[in-house]
């Protein structure tokens, strides 16, 4: 059974694994044979996701093993200290990386504070290279020839978005970064592409009134927002090696939105 599973024997680890998109990447990972690593700056986030899977675990305990650690994306020694970590635990480098940590401070750009700004931008997009960095060069170091990196990046990227100049700036370089990266790994085997969602139903969008969050369903084609699950679809296909001759990607799961 475990052999026709899309990332049997893989270690994938997901960052903002413990919540949203970041969690739901890692239930359906593991459900498809993954080993999955979950960190976030919330720990207690990353445990959680971690107990799901291992009460869910459709499959005998077999070589599967699923760990949460704490991570700032944004601080470089703690990063390069994770990766080394779970090279240790598994014997081998992740080969899958989902860059899914993301934060939003918004304001309107005349008002906004360099702070906001710059902690926008070292999470999201920082943070996004220094964690592909240290795996690249993990999975170089160990002759990986399956790898791939899947960066979130967001449709508020391509098209602007009120309030969030520090968001949407973060995002489109997540997208440039995935292109260059994707261009220098695939030497290497390595592949990296985004995935811009829309307007998917997590804690990150909670927090907007009622009455914005209608009127923005009304701009989406398909007349709803979206649920982790079906970006975590988009992920595992990414991930697996169905989508062997993609890189560079930017793959929109935004039902219609922008279109
Ligand atoms: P979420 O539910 O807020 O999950 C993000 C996770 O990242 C949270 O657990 C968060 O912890 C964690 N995090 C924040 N700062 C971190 C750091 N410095 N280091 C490590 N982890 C950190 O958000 P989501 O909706 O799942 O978003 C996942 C990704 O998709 C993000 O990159 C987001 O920008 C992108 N995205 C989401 C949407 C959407 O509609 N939801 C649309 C477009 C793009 P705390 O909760 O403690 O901050």
């Amino acid at each position: 059974m475990a052999a026709s599973l899309q990332l049997s024997g893989r270690v994938a680890l997901v960052t903002g694994g413990g919540s949203g998109i970041g969690r739901a990447v890692c239930e359906l990972f593991a459900r498809n044979g993954a080993s999955v690593v979950a960190a976030d700056i919330n720990l207690e986030g990353a445990k959680t996701t971690v107990q799901k899977l291992e009460a869910s675990s459709e499959l005998p305990s077999g070589p599967q093993s699923h760990h949460a650690f704490a991570l700032d994306v944004s601080d470089k020694v703690a990063v390069r200290s994770l990766v080394k970590n779970v090279t240790e635990l598994y014997k081998q480098p992740a080969s899958v990386l989902v860059n899914s940590a993301g934060i939003t401070m918004d304001k309107m750009m005349v008002k906004m504070d360099e702070d906001k700004f710059d902690k926008v931008i070292d999470v999201n997009l920082k943070g996004t290279f220094l964690v592909t960095q240290a795996v690249s060069q993990a999975m170089i170091a160990h002759k990986t020839t399956d790898g791939s990196i899947i960066n979130f990046a967001s449709i508020v990227g391509k098209h602007g978005n009120v309030g969030q100049c520090n968001y949407a700036a973060s995002k489109a370089g997540v997208v440039a970064f995935t292109k260059t990266t994707a261009k220098e790994l695939a030497r290497y085997g390595v592949r990296c592409n985004a995935i811009l969602p829309g307007f998917i139903q997590t804690p990150m969008t909670a927090v907007m009134p009622e009455h914005l969050y209608n009127v923005i369903k009304e701009f989406i084609p398909l007349k709803r927002e979206g649920q982790p699950s079906e970006v975590a679809e988009v992920c595992l296909f990414l991930a697996s090696n169905r989508s062997s001759y993609m890189t560079g990607a930017e793959v929109e799961v935004s039902g219609g939105l922008e279109i």
